[in-house]
């Protein structure tokens, strides 16, 4: 058996430690491993890598059919199982034990991969069950955005192999080596949140610098009315509405792709379709809140910059210096709060116009 090749984490960022952990593991596995780190740090790329080497009868030579199948995700014995609602269900759960008692199609392995398990609260036991004694032939891996405290009888029982958000430098690097300009990767990356799944589809987003452009003039559009304070949060707010644009032609080209395979294989549509569609949802949702999060961070440097502006300024002694201090200092901590809030489920529309109003306010 040879060592998995390299190749089958190229889609892997910044992660050497994981990597190194999962190939190493790929000669003598454990019954279930535990991949966990931020969304958009490539648990599920690396989860197909690591799937791969599982399966490929040379240990992940990467080149095989076997190999490139389960990199393409149309590999029978490497089952993805997406949660069917907001959370990861009973039902769900039962679905896991039912596919893992089941015995694998092509080979002596199956793995079953089951994302979003830091959502699975109320199926903890049920899954538990399930992931502690697997039958031989079946290997888990679950993938977690963090570990809340009640999984920790399921993390107990798997061997963890940590992901962390790509550091800003790699993703900037991974950007270049796909040929995108040096301006726009060093951007891009700065507004990724470490999130390479982000970086990817803002890097071919034309819509990507007049966004930022447009929370970066979002001061000097404030006249103190109200009516202006509207406007400024609808507007923002349509932006994020257009942000989207980019993943949802990706989801096109994900059914496009699905809908091909099954043709092949002679099904009469996708199956889970219905799972593919709410993961797509889901990911609009949290794209378009990450989007006014890096709003509201461009927004947040920009009364920052004034700040050091009002600091570095020799006739700072001034009268009315002192003010304008103080409210530059004012308006970063309100967006602070605005970007913090947004993490906790509030109502956008409702959260942006109070902050614009906010701001405004501040102005004289
Ligand atoms: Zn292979």
């Amino acid at each position: 058996m040879t060592r998995a090749a390299p190749e089958l984490f190229a889609e892997v960022v910044g992660q050497d430690r994981a990597v190194a952990r999962m190939s190493a593991a790929a000669e003598r596995p454990v019954h279930a491993y535990l991949l966990h780190g931020p969304p958009g740090s490539g648990k599920r790329e690396a989860a197909r890598g690591f799937a791969a080497a599982l399966l490929c009868p040379q240990g992940g030579c990467g080149t095989c059919e076997t190999c490139r199948r389960v990199l393409d995700g149309v590999h029978p014995d490497m089952v993805v199982i997406e949660r069917t609602g907001a959370s990861l269900s009973v039902d769900d759960a039962q679905k896991i034990t039912t596919r893992a008692q089941r015995r694998p199609i092509e080979g002596d392995r199956q793995i079953l991969c089951v994302p979003d398990v830091h959502l699975a609260s109320s199926a903890v036991p049920a899954l538990l069950k399930t992931v502690e004694e697997p039958p031989p032939s079946t290997i888990f891996l679950l993938l977690a955005d963090d570990l809340p405290a009640g999984l920790a009888t399921i993390v107990s029982r798997c061997v963890q192999v940590p992901f962390r958000a790509v550091a800003t430098s790699d993703i900037a690097a991974w950007l270049l080596g796909r040929g995108v300009e040096e301006h726009v990767a060093d951007a891009v990356a700065a507004a990724s949140g470490g999130d390479l799944e982000r970086a990817r589809l803002l890097a071919d987003d034309p819509g990507f610098a007049d966004r930022q452009q447009r929370w970066h003039s979002v001061p000097s559009r404030l006249d103190g009315t109200g009516a202006a304070a509207a406007m400024v949060a609808e507007e923002l707010l349509a932006l994020a509405d257009a942000s989207v644009a980019p993943l949802r032609d990706a989801h096109a080209r994900e059914m496009t792709a699905l809908e091909e395979q099954a043709e092949i294989v002679g099904a009469r549509g996708i199956t889970g379709r219905k799972d593919v569609e709410d993961r797509h949802k889901r990911e609009i949702r949290r794209y378009r809140t990450d989007d006014l999060r890096m709003g509201l961070a461009v927004l947040a440097d920009t009364y920052r910059d004034r700040l050091v502006a009002t600091v570095a300024d020799p006739a700072g002694t001034s009268h009315g210096a002192g003010a304008e201090r103080r409210r530059a200092a004012a308006h970063v901590e309100a967006v602070s709060r605005a970007s913090g809030a947004l993490r906790r489920n509030v109502q956008e529309a409702l959260l942006l116009e109070a902050l614009m109003v906010e701001l405004s306010g501040m102005l004289a």
